[in-house]
């Protein structure tokens, strides 16, 4: 009997698991390895942040999805890996030797390369540390309201964030708190059609939320936040929403990483170092470079179930091409949405009806109960 290894229940696992469900692979005991019970949809964690979604509507149960597949839900975080040697070892102890093993982790915020994030900033990863605190963080505003907040970073996530905050502390009369969005880049959404940059900076400017352009934060005191140029902008509380960076352990792993320490994969999601190993989502360098988004760790799952079970019976694996553009539709907080597909840019009510069913009927296929 062979041993597969699914280390996280990230979004392109949760496809694998329904390939499992529909098709079991002969021969084949398949573990799943998760420090939480539940994987939280990024695309709603905005719509939760603004009212619209139960926690419970944005989570998949990982332990239920792992029983309907046949799958053993082992309740852990993968801690070491020993590529070369087989074997993964948990964070409980629990050493877990493997024949094939597929890593969908996600990616980690880069909380070292700002001094004092550790202590004055709520990063957005690891997502259920970031669910557990911005409660607090939200209360922590409310109650000193003279404090400005400041979110760190300019992209799809930072954006996304600040307008749900914005919309959740009005709608509970809390409209004077002063919000921030720290970016490097001239225009927020750097990266996306031009036309949805420059609405969104009037819908930021709109709602009375600062847009600093060109500004890179080196520095958080709990008071200030420090630029590369020295300059000091007001920021009490911080979120840190920068860009996607890579966990330690696989470059420990003995894994051929890239130079940011993501794990780097040829067109079959295989490792490009080590055979029966294989990667997908923000955790993997794919051979066709591609943004760190949902998209592409949704889009790899059925490629990923399928060059898994090849694998297994010790078959010729195929190949992926990841698609060149993602569909990027970005919620504003109040039930209007920015949608982005390469050079094009719309907004509307109806973007935000078109994301919602989008993201209901991504839980619902995946079997969450909550979404209505
Ligand atoms: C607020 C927000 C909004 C976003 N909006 C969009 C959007 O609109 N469109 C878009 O394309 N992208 C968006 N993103 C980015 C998107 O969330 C990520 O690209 C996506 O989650 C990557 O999926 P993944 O499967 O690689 O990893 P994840 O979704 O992060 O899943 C990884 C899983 O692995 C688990 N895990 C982590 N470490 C270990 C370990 N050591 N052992 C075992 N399990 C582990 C985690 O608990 C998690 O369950 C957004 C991100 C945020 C934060």
């Amino acid at each position: 009997m062979k041993r597969l290894i699914l280390l996280g229940g990230g979004h392109a696992h949760v496809h694998v698991l329904e390939a499992l469900g529909r098709q079991p692979i002969p021969g084949c005991e398949v573990l799943l390895v998760s420090p939480f019970e539940r994987q939280i949809y990024s695309g709603m964690l905005p719509g939760w942040i603004s009212g619209h979604y139960t926690i419970e509507a944005c989570g998949l149960n990982l332990p239920q999805l792992a029983q309907r597949a046949g799958v053993r839900f082992v309740h852990a975080a993968g801690e070491t890996l020993d590529a070369t040697g087989r074997c993964l070892t948990c964070n409980d102890g629990t050493r877990l030797e493997f024949d094939l093993l597929s890593i969908d982790t996600g990616s980690r915020s880069s909380i070292e390369a700002i001094g004092g994030a550790a202590q004055h900033a709520l990063p957005v990863r690891p997502i259920e540390t970031f669910i557990a605190g911005i409660e607090a963080l939200l209360a922590r505003c409310r109650e000193a309201r003279d404090q400005p907040v400041a979110i760190i970073g300019g992209g799809v996530a930072a954006v996304e964030l600040a307008f749900a905050i914005h919309y959740r502390l009005a709608s509970e009369g809390h409209s004077r708190v002063a919000l921030q969005v720290i970016g490097d880049a001239g225009l927020p959404l750097d990266g996306l059609a031009s036309s949805l940059q420059w609405k969104c900076l009037e819908m930021l400017n709109e709602r009375g939320i600062h847009w600093h352009a060109g500004s890179r934060v080196v520095e958080l005191t709990g008071q200030h936040a420090v630029l590369d140029d020295g300059t000091r902008i007001p920021a009490g509380h911080a979120l840190l929403v920068t860009g996607a960076g890579a966990p330690e352990w696989p470059r420990a792993s003995g894994l051929a990483v890239d130079g940011r320490g993501f794990i780097q994969v040829g067109r079959s999601l295989e490792s490009v170092s080590h055979r029966g190993i294989f990667a997908a989502g923000d955790v993997a360098a794919y051979a066709d470079a591609r943004p760190k988004s949902g998209v592409y760790a949704v889009r790899a799952g059925p490629p990923l179930a399928a060059n898994l079970r090849r694998a297994a019976a010790g078959e010729t694996l195929a190949e992926w091409r990841p698609q060149r553009r993602a569909l990027y539709l970005i919620a504003t907080g109040d039930r209007h949405a920015l949608g982005a597909w390469g050079p094009f840019g719309w907004w509307g009510r109806w973007v935000w009806r078109w994301k919602d069913r989008i993201d209901r009927g991504f839980m619902r296929r995946f079997g969450n109960p909550h979404v209505g």
